[in-house]
């Protein structure tokens, strides 16, 4: 029987445990917190366009391909949990001034040179869509097929899904004290840790889990993205309300949730939809993105036994259902072509043998 270590038990991890389980590996899950870490305090959205900037064309392209795996990821969960992972199913960018009204234009046209039809929309548009939105908002990119999931019912579905898979909560201190024959490394934003020199670094940010009251206004159906005082705000529809995300800063491990971080995600999103400021604040949160250089993920063999699953940075749950097929697909020997992007060579570091592998730590 082949065996297999995954260390770290956020979304990446336990997919890829659920996945490669059925692929034939005795799988363990080593994390002393499963199911939480970022997996559990992001906002959902699956946005490869929306997020989009001409020159990232290669980011582009890995999103693009990670939103096609999301429709049968999502079915098999559902039959796994009885729920629906998808919260929305389209994407409006809103703009407030003549310069964002621009740059919507700018991506529009990007997008379109990649077979991407993204409609842009005047005022009017706009609230034809979504009526409750400032009446400040001026223009609205349309993304018709960037929808948006909610990570907590992922994360309950994976639950379920590992339901036979031993799930040891402890962490772990080097990949060389695993009796496994293989490992995946999927400690999140701490995988360095593990394998030093491996360029994933924490970033931090933090988000707002907003309920609504009886007879209040109805939260947006879409997920609505603007840029308020140049910040970046958007808003993720749930079933009771709205998460509002997020705030982005290099703070090492640090997850304290701060003043000014919610006082400027509370502002920034009510100037998007001022009905916000009658919800309920339910939740604050903040969480470590595992950051990559060029924010794309590391995917990919460390070496003959460790296949890295991580660094999936600002879009782990967008990239979740690629990197839940691909990695059994590696371990196997595999090299699917649509993880050339994300090969962890690409930084020569990363795979450079380290201390962990001399079993000095
Ligand atoms: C505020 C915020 C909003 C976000 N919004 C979105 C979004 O809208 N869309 C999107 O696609 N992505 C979003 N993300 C990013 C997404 O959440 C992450 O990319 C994704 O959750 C990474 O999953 P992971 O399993 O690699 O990491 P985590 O979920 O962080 O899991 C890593 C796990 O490893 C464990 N671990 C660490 N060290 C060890 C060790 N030594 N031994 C054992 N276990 C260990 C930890 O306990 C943790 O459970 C957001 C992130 C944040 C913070």
């Amino acid at each position: 029987m082949r065996t297999l270590a995954v260390v770290g038990g956020g979304a990446v991890g336990l997919a890829v445990a659920w996945r490669a389980a059925d692929a034939g590996w005795t799988v363990t899950v080593y994390d002393p917190e499963p199911a939480r870490g970022a997996s559990y305090v992001a906002g959902g959205m699956l946005a490869p366009l929306s997020e989009g900037w001409p020159g990232e064309d290669r980011v582009l392209a890995f999103g693009a391909a990670a939103l096609a795996r999301w429709p049968a990821f999502a079915e098999s969960l559902r039959e796994i949990s009885g729920e629906t992972m998808f919260v929305a199913d389209e994407t409006l960018t809103v703009a407030l001034d003549g310069a964002d009204a621009a740059d919507l234009r700018t991506v529009s046209e990007w997008l379109a040179g990649f077979g991407h039809d993204l409609r842009v929309l005047d005022r009017a548009g706009v609230r034809a869509l979504e009526p409750a939105l400032a009446r400040t908002v001026r223009a609205g990119l349309h993304a018709r097929s960037e929808p948006a999931i909610d990570n907590r019912r992922v994360l309950r579905a994976l639950r379920r899904a590992c339901a036979g898979i031993e799930i040891r909560t402890e962490s772990v201190v080097a990949l060389d004290d695993l009796p496994h024959d293989r490992v995946v490394l999927a400690a999140g934003a701490r995988s360095a840790e593990l394998w030093p020199g491996l360029p994933v670094r924490p970033v931090k940010g933090e988000i707002l889990r907003l309920r609504r009251r009886p007879g209040v206004g109805p939260a947006p159906t879409r997920v609505i993205r603007a840029r308020v005082h140049g910040r970046p705000v958007y808003l993720v529809p749930r079933a009771d309300g709205v998460v509002v995300g997020a705030t982005q800063y290099e703070a090492g491990f640090d997850t304290t949730v701060t003043v000014g971080g919610v006082r400027d995600l509370i502002a920034d999103a009510e100037a998007v939809l001022p009905g916000i400021a009658e919800y309920e604040l339910a939740e604050a949160n903040a969480g470590s993105r595992p950051g990559t250089p060029d924010n794309l993920p590391l995917l990919g063999h460390l070496d003959d036994r460790v296949v890295a699953a991580t660094g999936h940075g600002r879009n782990g749950m967008l990239t979740l259902a690629l990197t839940a097929a691909v990695v059994p697909a590696l371990l196997d020997g595999a090299t699917p072509a649509v993880v050339e992007a994300a090969s962890p060579q690409r930084f020569p570091a990363s795979t450079m043998p380290t201390l962990s592998q001399g079993g000095v730590r």
